[in-house]
């Protein structure tokens, strides 16, 4: 039952101009998965769960929980807990109430009700704020509440919209290592929108890339990171974001533009064309390597994180700066030259569509 399946879902705004949201979506969701949608501001991550949850019509397509086509079902009756940035809570009612207003509304008995909710409220470690009003509670206490309310009515899957985006940096790691906890402890199928890579990538079982209404790539934290299927996904997916250089590949030979000059290299990837190469900050090396393209450059701009320290760094083979992360503390002079190392290995190809050339 809670499998979930997306077969060609399409969603399309009617106005004055229709707008099509989303577009020919196909996904499996398997039963216990935490997934993450994740893409730019507007490219449908919540139109597609609030279809899931029947708060959108589906224009086109079926929408499948387990075997049974939910199309046309109503919130109520597809067994959703939604878990929302804004929270959401009744102002006028306490932490208890709020909590089991939904089983309230299921006609539940007083006293299963009251033991369901202290239960939740002790895994949430919210059971000593129970009389209090969402006024006076923290913002994370909040988030508590609204996760403990979903919790509490066992449903089939939880949808949480971006959930910790109004929390503050060391609230949110705390947050994030708790939902985790309590999907590893309930197992209940989730799907998690956010905006943060860091979310996604140590949340989620598995990650789905939107752009502008269609799936990028589907693949474990691991496999988008590692072997992004497109340059979009290489680029969106990273931070700071990968390095790009065109180039021109024949025979397994690789030509970098430098200057008037080009240069050629042997390559582990079989293709002729115009393409890009990619690689990502913390994989450029700044000694001598077999088997990597060496790369003048002069750094313009340095940046201390404290663990890491950035270098931007001019060269003639792209008009962007290539970024170099460096571990720990270093503090070279701006304008110095400096000579970087590409590895092959570390490289990935695109074609001139942008999707990865495979080695
Ligand atoms: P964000 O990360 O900014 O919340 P999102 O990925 O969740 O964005 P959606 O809210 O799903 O994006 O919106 C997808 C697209 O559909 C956007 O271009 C948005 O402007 C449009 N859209 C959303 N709701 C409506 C609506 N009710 N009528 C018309 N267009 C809409």
């Amino acid at each position: 039952m809670s499998s979930i399946e997306f077969v060609k879902l399409e969603k399309v705004y009617k106005g004055l101009s229709d707008f099509c949201a989303v577009k020919g979506v196909d996904l499996q969701i398997n039963e216990g998965e935490f997934v993450v949608f994740v893409g730019p501001s507007g490219c449908g991550k919540s139109t597609l769960l609030r279809m899931i949850a029947g708060l959108e019509d589906i224009s086109g397509g079926e929408l499948y929980f387990g075997d049974r086509c939910v199309n046309d079902l109503s919130p109520k009756e597809r067994g959703i807990g939604m878990v929302f940035q804004s929270y959401a809570l009744y102002p006028h009612m306490s932490v208890f109430d709020n909590m089991a207003f939904g089983l309230t509304l299921e006609k539940g008995s007083r006293e299963t009700i009251k033991e369901k909710v202290e239960e939740v409220a002790r895994i949430l470690q919210i059971d000593h704020l129970l009389d209090r009003k969402p006024k006076a509670l923290s913002g994370g206490q909040r988030q508590r509440v609204a996760i403990g309310r979903a919790i509490v009515r066992q449903p089939n899957v939880f949808l949480f919209d971006e959930p910790l985006s109004n929390l503050d940096a060391s609230l949110r790691v705390q947050m994030r290592i708790e939902i985790t906890k309590l999907h590893q402890r309930l197992k209940t199928t989730s799907i998690y929108v956010t905006h943060d890579q860091v979310e996604a990538m140590t949340m989620a079982d598995k990650i789905v890339v939107l752009n502008q209404g269609r799936i990028m790539q589907v693949g474990s934290p691991l496999q988008i990171y590692n072997e992004p299927a497109n340059t979009f996904v290489a680029g969106f997916m990273g931070s700071p974001t990968m390095n790009f250089i065109d180039v021109e590949a024949k025979d397994d030979q690789l030509s970098l533009r430098n200057g008037q000059a080009s240069r050629s290299f042997p390559m582990p990837f079989h293709y002729s064309g115009q393409a890009t190469l990619g690689i990502r900050p913390e994989h450029i090396e700044l000694q001598p390597q077999a088997d990597a393209i060496p790369v003048e450059t002069r750094i313009c701009v340095v940046e201390h994180l404290g663990n890491e320290t950035l270098l931007y760094l001019t060269t003639d083979l792209c008009e962007q700066p290539l970024v170099v992360a460096v571990s720990g503390e270093t503090s070279p002079e701006i304008g110095s030259a400096l000579s970087i190392y590409l590895p092959l290995e570390r490289c990935h190809l695109f074609d001139a569509r942008g999707d990865a050339v495979r080695r």
